[in-house]
């Protein structure tokens, strides 16, 4: 589990003007991505205001961390927790005011092309989000929201690798089968129903071997950082699709993730006790419990959806919601999933889940803020929205605000859809 330290005092700053009062990226947040200069080979590099510093440059890493400077960035996540913080304290030193500037290392953010920081070598989506799946079971079975295993173990299904990509990628609507309640039989065609899903995406780090599983003392040890995961839907496909067997083709279409591995290390002052689990729920087994995960196991994350459409003038704030939806920590997601023994790899991605809050406007999907498409929203231009339309822009934000600290953000995460 991170600890606090030098690198998280608010008053830090950095010889990068942007960095300082940057929302997303001050020297306290230090998050690692892979980019390029058009034309140019991938390489590592770290995000510090609205720059990127080359982690590649020659001389600039030692050899037990140049890992970090190769991209994607699996080889090096793979080495776990030590080598990421002594790199975290490297870069600090180096990009602190005091320190000798060295603009020659740096490239704007601008002139950048970022890519996935990993390779996705597997992709689960988890359903621990308990307001969204409250509201959500509520449309389908109002008399029993939850499914009887929901406070028992973390739901998840397995998702498509191939289609996650990076912050930016256009959005194609997807083609499938749907048969609305008021059609008599099946069609075949464009989604008519696009949403979004606010989420989550914990990268792993540290892998597991085969039949090993991750004990939930030692999980956050294998959790490489974070990211924000917007899980696009085609809510009329995955309604006629899923039953009995769950999500498939109205959600692998696309998967769009932030650029930014946003590292536990960054995230060590937003640290907070599990609170959305009351006493009375049902106990949680062993194999999930841990004292020190359930006291500080948790994410304290302002999250937000933005919609851009041709016709408003900026963007509108879609809802405003918290991680602290999440009903179980990353830990026990984690665990959960290595819980059966299957192997874990460096560039594994586990989404949250949709980390709705419990009012309207904190609804992290068109479902909810349309009330399973009923009540359409109506947006400042005089627009109305039940889902997505062709055209509209979706961006994903998060950021971490506590009194003492820094403001550190995961950057965005935007689509457009295309049609
Ligand atoms: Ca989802």
């Amino acid at each position: 589990m991170p600890m606090l330290d030098h690198t998280h005092d608010a008053t830090a700053t950095s010889w990068v003007a942007s960095a300082n009062g940057h929302p997303d990226f001050p020297i306290q947040n230090l998050p690692l991505c892979a980019f390029s200069r058009p034309g140019e080979a991938a390489r590592g590099g770290v995000a510090i205001g609205d720059q990127i510093l080359d982690l590649a440059a020659p001389g600039l890493l030692p050899p037990e961390l140049a890992l970090a400077g190769q991209a994607p960035l699996n080889d090096f996540f793979a080495l776990g927790a030590a080598p990421r913080r002594a790199l975290r304290h490297l870069v600090f030193d180096l990009l602190r005011t005091g320190s000798t500037p060295r603009p020659s290392l740096l490239v704007p953010q601008a002139e950048a092309v970022l890519h996935l920081p990993m390779r996705v070598t597997d992709f689960s989506d988890f359903y621990a989000g308990i307001h969204h799946a409250t509201t959500t079971g509520k449309m389908l079975r109002p008399d029993l929201p939850l499914s009887v295993n929901y406070k028992h173990l973390p739901i998840a299904y397995t998702g498509r690798t191939s289609s996650v990509r990076p912050s930016g990628t256009p959005v194609h609507r997807p083609n499938g089968q749907r048969k609305p309640a008021k059609e008599a039989v099946p069609s075949f065609g464009r989604s008519r129903n696009m949403d979004f899903e606010l989420e989550m995406g914990i990268w792993v780090g540290q892998g597991s071997a085969l039949g090993a599983g991750v004990s939930i003392a030692e999980a956050a040890d294998h959790i490489g950082g974070y990211c924000l995961l917007n899980d696009w839907s085609a809510r009329d496909i995955q309604g006629w699709e899923t039953v009995p067997l769950g999500p498939f083709l109205g959600k692998s279409f696309l998967t769009t993730i932030s650029v930014y591995v946003v590292t536990p290390e960054a995230l060590a002052p937003f640290r907070v006790p599990l609170t959305t689990r009351p006493a009375d729920d049902p106990a949680v087994l062993d194999y999930l419990l841990d004292a020190r995960d359930q006291s500080e196991g948790a994410l304290d994350l302002v999250l937000e959806a933005w919609i851009q459409t041709p016709s408003l003038p900026a963007p509108h704030l879609l809802c405003r919601s918290n991680s602290q939806a999440l009903y179980w920590t990353p830990a026990q997601l984690l665990t959960q999933q290595a819980s059966n023994g299957c192997d874990l790899n460096a560039g594994d991605l586990l989404g949250s889940g949709t980390l709705s809050g419990p009012t309207l406007d904190s609804a992290g999907s068109m479902l909810e803020l349309s009330q399973g498409g009923r009540v359409p929203l109506v947006l400042p231009s005089g627009e109305t929205r039940r889902f997505l339309e062709d055209g509209d822009t979706l961006e994903l934000r998060a950021y971490g605000v506590r009194d003492g600290f820094a403001q550190i953000g995961f950057g965005p995460c935007v689509g457009t859809v295309t049609g």
